[in-house]
């Protein structure tokens, strides 16, 4: 599928900052492990984002590390071109799902088989 290079551009800034996001979420909820938060160095602007996102990894039961391959997969998939498209039925993905969630490897209807434990998630298996 031949994504308009302005999209997969947009697309792509969004996978690189969901990386970066994930990378710190990782490395603050184990900082928090070890020890009580007076972390001054960190805007409350960040601390909200990132507790926003601790709490849509764990409402989506998906670990970080997870999500994290997830986009390094979808940023490979850019590029070799093969990004938009589920990697189980080969259908294209939809708009307003890449918008929300650039990192899915399936479409809707996969998504929802594999949710309802009617496909198995071969990015969870493996
Ligand atoms: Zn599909």
């Amino acid at each position: 599928m031949a994504l308009n290079p302005q999209i997969t551009r947009r697309y792509q800034e969004k996978l690189l900052a969901q990386k970066q996001l994930l990378e710190k979420t990782m490395s603050a909820a184990v900082v928090q492990g070890r020890e009580t938060v007076t972390d001054d160095t960190q805007d409350v602007a960040d601390q909200a984002v990132i507790s926003y996102q601790k709490e849509l990894l764990f409402s989506q039961g998906t670990s970080g590390h997870h999500q994290l391959r997830l986009v390094h997969e979808a940023l490979s998939r850019m590029r070799d071109g093969s990004f938009g498209e589920c990697v189980h039925c080969g259908e294209e993905i939809g708009g307003k799902r890449l918008e929300a969630l650039p990192w899915t490897p399936y479409c809707i209807v996969c998504q929802e088989k594999i949710e309802n434990g009617e496909l198995e998630d071969p990015a969870r298996a493996a």
